[in-house]
């Protein structure tokens, strides 16, 4: 919108960035104080056995509780904490809160849940990643194989010879890696079959039309094949109709989260759903 000629229109524009940069410093310093005050929390939506119905997981979602705006969605803080560099700090504190989590439930009689957790490509460019998992296992005693980590495309599709080697070290700590947004970003077949991957979470716009879109539906039954002759398992993300979960049995979907069996829940709330359905 800016405009291009008149000092009225230079200024008009210039007033304008920097009404968007107060806006972004203002967020980013409630941020700083939000983290200090404890005002993040962890979300968990439970991740299904799509055949069985049984809850096998939960994927830790992030929220920032403002006292005065309530819940602020990830999508509107999590691009600010990566650009500030908060992101590390907020990193840790999730990987920490939810092994801590998966532990306590653990002890509460729900044994063998797996927990997944987000992890920014920033992250997962610092090799102190691989020493905050190591330490949070150790001190929380939570199982490696029942922590899974998310990775985007974009973190793992670069140039980098480091990424294949982060991996290897990820994975001899024993946790599980999962591709996050499967299909969204810029995959190589030929990185899919050297990474040692577990899980491909095909994303919510390739489920959303479901089972009528015939594009999308032999795009995600060319995902299970894809995935399931490399190794892995997959899980479709954002399932909201029973038509979709049926479709996603019939071609072999292992796994499935979303608004049809539940959304991101409260810790107490998942404690009581996931006691529910075991009984
Ligand atoms: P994501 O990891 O792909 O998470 C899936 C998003 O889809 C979540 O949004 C979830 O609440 C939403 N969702 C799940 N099922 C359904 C459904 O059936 N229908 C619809 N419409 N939506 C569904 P959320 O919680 O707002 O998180 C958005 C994104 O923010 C996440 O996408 C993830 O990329 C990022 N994020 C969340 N927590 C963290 C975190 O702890 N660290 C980092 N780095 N990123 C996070
Ligand atoms: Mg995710
Ligand atoms: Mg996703
Ligand atoms: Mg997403």
């Amino acid at each position: 919108k800016a405009k291009s000629e008149g000092r009225n229109g230079s200024a008009y524009y210039s007033d304008d960035l920097t009404q968007s940069a107060r806006e972004r410093l203002r967020l980013e310093s409630r941020l700083r104080t939000a983290i200090l005050e404890q005002q993040l929390v962890l979300y968990y939506q439970p991740q299904v056995d799509i055949a069985s119905g049984q809850i096998i997981g939960a994927e830790a979602l992030i929220r920032w509780l403002d006292p005065e705006d309530g819940l602020i969605s990830p999508e509107r803080f999590i691009p600010i904490a990566e650009s500030s560099g908060l992101i590390h700090e907020i990193g840790v504190w999730v990987i920490e809160q939810s092994c801590r989590q998966g532990e306590l439930w653990h002890q509460q009689g729900l044994h063998g849940l797996s927990i997944a957790i987000n992890v920014s490509p920033l992250q997962f460019q610092r090799c102190a990643l691989i020493q905050q998992i190591t330490d949070t296992l150790l001190s929380t005693g939570f199982p490696a194989d029942l922590l899974e980590l998310e990775l985007t495309e974009s973190a793992l599709m670069t140039q980098q010879a480091d990424v294949l080697t982060m991996l290897r070290q990820l994975k001899q700590l024993g946790v599980r890696l999962a591709i996050d947004d499967f299909g969204t970003g810029y995959s190589s077949l030929a990185y899919l079959k050297l990474f040692p991957l577990d899980v491909l979470k095909i994303d919510k716009s390739f489920i959303d039309q479901l089972p009528k879109h015939q594009q999308d539906a032999e795009i995600c039954r060319a995902i299970v094949s894809l995935a399931h002759t490399l190794g892995f398992k997959v899980l479709a993300e954002g399932v909201e109709y029973q038509g979709q979960r049926d479709f996603l049995t019939a071609i072999g979907c292992d796994c499935f989260q979303g608004y049809l069996f539940a959304q991101p829940l409260t810790a107490d709330d998942f404690f009581q759903l996931a006691l529910q359905h075991k009984a």
